[in-house]
């Protein structure tokens, strides 16, 4: 699964090359995926610049010099890259963006996820997406006091399920939640409810921190052992402990525990 650390160091890669420069031609691959109209490709999209690359939760928001911007929904395996026009597509790529200065912009994705649109400038809220998703676990507005308000209103869901609720906190994913809740020492499987205010400030803690080390030190969070996310898929040894590992189904999701060093309330 997609998730913010991996849609911010997308958004780097291609940022500096795309900003500021011109789409000559847009090739849509997959129509299923790609619900552009080719009238608003061609009068809209092709022959503008590229203002601005932006992420809302999970979402990449291409701005462009023209009243449309166009969203990629990345869903479980998107990919935005940037290829050499000379660079065949595959059974993967659903769009490629041209630019006139010689590279081009490609979504890419496994079978039918992702989806990307065009949309005017003023109408984002008629696409229910960006509107509907809550608050940027980097910014300054998730403060601890957010945090535990947020968390007062998701009381029923499990703390995994909070913390997966899009439309409280939006880009988290399932491995970043699991790794959340391990470093913060607390199981992912219960109420949120039953959460300690001690806790609830753990949790605050650990995740402002994972994420930013994940975006900022991705592969310096993504090699050491201290951290879940390295070891999950083995199964074996708990990184700080040594305990086995637990798999459990929350919230039907796959998820990953210490018994020993996550502790219910
Ligand atoms: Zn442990």
């Amino acid at each position: 699964m997609i998730e913010l650390p991996d849609v911010e160091r997308m958004i780097e890669s291609i940022a500096g090359y795309t900003t500021g420069k011109t789409i000559s031609t847009i090739l849509i691959d997959d129509a299923d995926i790609v619900e552009i109209p080719p009238e608003i490709a061609t009068e809209y999209l092709e022959d503008h610049a590229v203002d601005s690359v932006e992420r809302h939760g999970r979402y990449v928001v291409l701005k462009f010099r023209s009243e449309y911007s166009m969203m990629f929904d990345m869903g479980d395996n998107g990919q935005l890259r940037l290829e050499s026009q000379t660079a065949p597509a595959t059974e993967r790529t659903k769009i490629r963006l041209q630019f006139a200065a010689g590279r081009e912009l490609r979504f890419s994705s496994e079978g039918s996820e992702g989806v990307v649109t065009a949309v005017k400038e003023g109408e984002f809220s008629d696409t229910g997406a960006l509107e509907s998703l809550g608050v940027d676990p980097l910014s300054e507005e998730l403060t601890p006091e957010k945090f535990s308000s947020l968390a007062s209103k998701n009381a029923r869901l499990t703390l995994k399920g909070f913390l997966l609720n899009q439309k409280a906190i939006a880009g988290i994913g399932n491995d970043y939640a699991d790794e959340i809740c391990f470093q913060a020492g607390v199981r992912p499987d219960q109420k949120v409810a039953q959460l300690l205010p001690e806790q609830l400030q753990q949790l605050h803690r650990y995740l402002r921190r994972v994420l930013r080390r994940a975006t900022l030190h991705w592969s310096a969070a993504h090699s050491d052992p201290g951290w879940l996310i390295n070891s999950r898929e083995k199964g074996n040894a708990c990184p700080r402990c040594s305990h086995a590992l637990k798999s459990l189904r929350v919230t039907g999701r796959k998820t990953v525990i210490c018994p020993r060093c996550q502790r219910a309330a």
